[in-house]
């Protein structure tokens, strides 16, 4: 891909709990983005608020900018396992909504939901017709923008992996707290900074804007009119999360109180999980290294991502290697290579010295695939994702 590279403005940013910027800077690190017809620049600065501690990006980048970064990016590619678990995002909802014995659920929207899988499937099948909104051109939304929503018509809203995206989380939240009828719920799932020192998934990815921990999105969410009535980790959709449920207060009802003090806990799990960010980066660095070394091997590259674009940045190239992506919409991805489809590379793959694979999740179907077709079972392929 040629085309120039957009540097996302940055604008300063305070803690939104405390209000107040007691900051301090913990770490920073840069990543070109690519979408599926643009390149941008993210500078990343995350920052832990030293009163509550709030972990986000300060600077951070104009929620305007995001939505048009999102409207590029690559929706889910068909076919691809999923990366969550439909079964515990619905086993939550309906032990939130058993929990308080209210009438049926009239009214019930998706923010940010980007896809049509067999979660969707089962909201359809327990509320009949559910809203959505989804800033990616390439999904269907039923709004253009969310603030086209009826406001006071919905008694469940729900989001997940969203708001560690937004760039203005009291703003979000607030909008969602509009389209809620009073007493509704919204539930929602968000990376948990606690779980950093085990897991950097959400650490590494250039787009979350925010670190939360139960109580900093309690605080957040209580200071926006809702109370936090539920959470779980075992019933998140993914293993890095936590899954909450809020109930929305009635205008003009007392605030829930909120004291929170977590900046040297939430410090020491950051902490924790930059030194595991470290550790990916280095691997990386010495598994390149290594091909570079060996200009006599063929390498095959699997995986036109993120983690590529970590291993080898816009611009660099590696002369003996080629890249394969299932995807046909990546043949570009790379400004190195022209990628291509595993049917392609069967060849290259059974010539191959080395295999390189930037993709965990997809990585034992990606082995059964090449030994099927090209017959050839790959014990040393290396996997370069965190
Ligand atoms: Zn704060």
């Amino acid at each position: 891909m040629n085309t120039p590279v957009i540097e996302l403005p940055l604008h300063g940013r305070s803690c939104e709990a405390c209000g107040i910027s007691n900051l301090r800077k913990v770490c920073e690190w840069s990543h070109v983005a690519v979408t599926r017809t643009r390149q941008w620049l993210f500078r990343n600065t995350i920052t832990i608020c030293e009163t509550c501690g709030f972990t986000f990006l300060s600077p951070c980048y104009a929620p305007a900018d995001l939505t048009q970064y999102y409207s590029d990016s690559y929706a889910r590619f068909g076919g691809q396992a999923l990366d969550f678990s439909p079964e515990k995002r619905l086993a939550f909802i309906d032990s939130v909504l058993a929990s308080r014995q209210r009438g049926p659920v009239k009214g019930v929207i998706e923010v940010g939901g980007n896809a049509d899988t067999a979660f969707q499937r089962g909201l359809g099948e327990r509320f009949g017709v559910v809203s959505s909104y989804e800033p990616n051109a390439e999904c269907g939304s039923d709004f253009a923008d969310l603030g086209q929503a009826p406001e006071s018509s919905y008694d469940l809203l729900v989001h997940y992996f969203i708001l560690e995206h937004i760039a203005d989380v009291r703003g979000f939240l607030r909008e969602c707290r509009r389209l809620l009828r009073g007493g509704g719920v919204m539930i929602l799932e968000v990376p948990d900074l606690m779980l950093y020192p085990h897991d950097i998934s959400a650490l590494i990815l250039h787009e979350h804007c925010n670190h939360f921990t139960l109580e900093n999105l309690a605080h957040l969410a209580a200071l926006e009119g809702f109370e936090l009535i539920d959470s779980s980790s075992t019933l998140c959709s993914r293993s890095f999360g936590f899954a909450a449920a809020f109930e929305r207060l009635p205008d003009g009802a007392e605030l829930p109180g909120h004291v929170v003090r977590c900046f040297d806990r939430n410090l020491a799990a950051l902490d924790a999980g930059i030194t595991r960010v470290t550790r990916f980066r280095e691997l990386v660095e010495v598994t390149m290294d290594s091909l570079r070394c060996h200009p006599e091997w063929k390498v095959v590259l699997w995986g036109a991502n993120d983690n590529l674009v970590k291993a080898l940045p816009q611009g660099q190239k590696l002369s003996n290697a080629i890249l394969v992506d299932s995807d046909p919409r990546k043949i570009h991805y790379h400004q190195a290579f022209r990628a291509i489809l595993p049917s392609e590379a069967l060849d290259a793959l059974r010539e191959a010295d080395k295999l390189i694979l930037f993709t965990r999740l997809h990585a034992p179907a990606i082995l059964d695939w090449i030994e099927h077709h090209a017959g050839r079972r790959f014990a040393d392929a290396v996997i370069l994702d965190y």
